[in-house]
């Protein structure tokens, strides 16, 4: 048996007694024969509090002192997990992020992972140990200085973790069974999905969809490391994230044998939804080649990413068009400024701001192949009196922008409409509390 790296998420080991079920469970996978090297989330909400007191302190914390602050967190979590398994009768040893060989870039706050030189994990783990190592955090390779990767960025350290020690699985904990057809929070009949391919999983994630963040799944592709996610709290097998269904892939991980048989990639993989974005319409732009470049590059200059985009063709008699995008809504001050800046050059009438907006996307790559997929999916908004502002779509991938308050609504109606509500409500969600 080989080398497993197991996540647990902050809501997994939010108090004392979490951690001790959490060190229970990893003493299991180490009892079952396997290696294991585990990463942890700080506890709890501990990064949002952390956020706050810096706040508190400093209108303008960010940067190197805001690193050093919030890898606390995780730091916290692995000791204490090393302690409780201690306490169980097996030998642990916690690591931070730069001790456990996790190299990025030096930009703060987000830095990128370059490299995993993982030599003391894996010669802690030859000794018998269990690893623990604080997830989200790093050393930059030129500054020397402690990093961070981003708000969620324990399950990409468990990931190039994983790849790096050639790991059979990289088992993500959260508070839910695993990925599901749609947010359990808001469908009640949402369905476990038991395998999805690196594809729909991205896509699902770049909809809105918080399970995995879509770093982790982009370096789980890139490096081939199956994910398995589940829930800490039920043990029940969860969500495999590999490039093909895992029948054959039988001794992997635990718990799963004769779990995979029926396993086939769905038409319809799932529907997720995104209230954290706002739309922005430029009005009576001149419909002239150039327009939309100056528009552009003004965003770009601003270094604002945005998401879809659309254009009317222009009434005859005015030769005018309205160009709309949607973008962060934490980006939408920025946006606007910019804009407003290059109103002459540009030349467009007026700016609209609207951060009431949501997307609902519906993702599968069953859909290349399936022809009517898109008329039920307006049919079912339809059905549900949802009236659709924009739409974009990829290759595997339906979205549209509607009112936000009518996202719960739409959500279940798609839902439902692709025959995706299970018989029984199984979606459970065991923790966390959302924030
Ligand atoms: N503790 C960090 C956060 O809350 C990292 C993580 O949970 O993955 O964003
Ligand atoms: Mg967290």
């Amino acid at each position: 048996m080989g080398l497993v790296v197991q996540k647990y998420g902050g809501s997994s080991v939010a108090d004392a007694e979490g951690i001790k079920r959490v060190a229970k469970r990893v003493v299991e996978a180490k009892k079952h024969g396997h290696q294991v090297v585990v990463v942890v989330s700080a506890m709890g909400d501990t990064t949002d509090e952390l956020i706050d007191l810096a706040a508190e302190v400093s209108p303008v914390a960010s940067g190197r002192e805001l690193d050093m602050l919030l890898t606390a967190g995780e730091r916290i979590s692995m000791a204490l997990l090393a302690m409780a398994i201690k306490a169980l009768g097996h030998e642990a040893q916690s690591f931070t992020g730069s001790q456990a060989g996790v190299i990025t870039d030096s930009t703060h706050n987000r830095a990128r992972i370059i490299d995993v030189t993982p030599g003391r994990i894996q010669s802690s783990v030859n000794k018998g140990n269990i690893a623990i190592v604080a997830g989200f955090q790093g050393v930059s390779q030129s500054s020397k200085d402690i990093t961070t990767l981003g708000r969620g960025g324990s399950d990409t350290t468990a990931v190039a973790l994983a790849a790096a020690l050639g790991a059979e699985v990289c088992e993500i904990y959260t508070d839910v069974d695993g990925v599901f057809t749609a947010d359990p929070r808001v469908v009640k009949r949402a369905r476990k999905i038991d395998w999805i391919s690196y594809e729909d999983m991205l896509e699902l994630a770049s909809s809105g969809s918080k399970v995995l963040l879509h770093r982790c799944v982009e370096y789980a592709r890139r490096y081939n490391i199956p994910i398995h996610v589940r829930s800490s709290f039920s043990g029940l097998p969860g969500t495999w994230v590999s490039s093909e269904p895992p029948e054959q892939r039988g001794q992997r991980g635990q718990q799963q044998q004769g779990e995979h048989e029926t396993m086939e990639q769905a038409i319809i993989s799932g529907v997720a939804h995104d209230t954290s974005e706002a739309k922005v319409t430029v009005v009576g732009v001149p419909d002239k080649p150039g327009e939309a470049a100056l528009i552009f590059r003004a965003i770009a200059d601003a270094e604002i990413n945005i998401d879809m985009v659309v254009q009317n063709v222009s009434a005859a008699a005015t030769g005018l068009t309205d160009i709309s995008f949607t973008l962060p809504k934490s980006e939408g001050r920025r946006v606007i400024a910019a804009l407003e800046r290059h109103r002459a050059g540009i030349g467009f009438e007026a700016l609209r701001y609207d951060d009431q907006v949501a997307k609902i996307s519906l993702v599968g790559a069953g859909m290349k192949t399936n022809p009517g997929v898109c008329a039920t999916f307006f049919e079912a908004l339809a059905g549900a009196g949802v009236n659709v502002e924009l739409i974009s779509t990829s290759e595997i991938r339906i979205s549209v922008v509607t009112r936000e308050e009518e996202v719960n609504d739409a959500v279940r109606a798609v839902h439902t409409a692709f025959g995706l509500d299970s018989e029984n409500d199984e979606a459970v969600v065991y923790g966390g509390t959302g924030r």
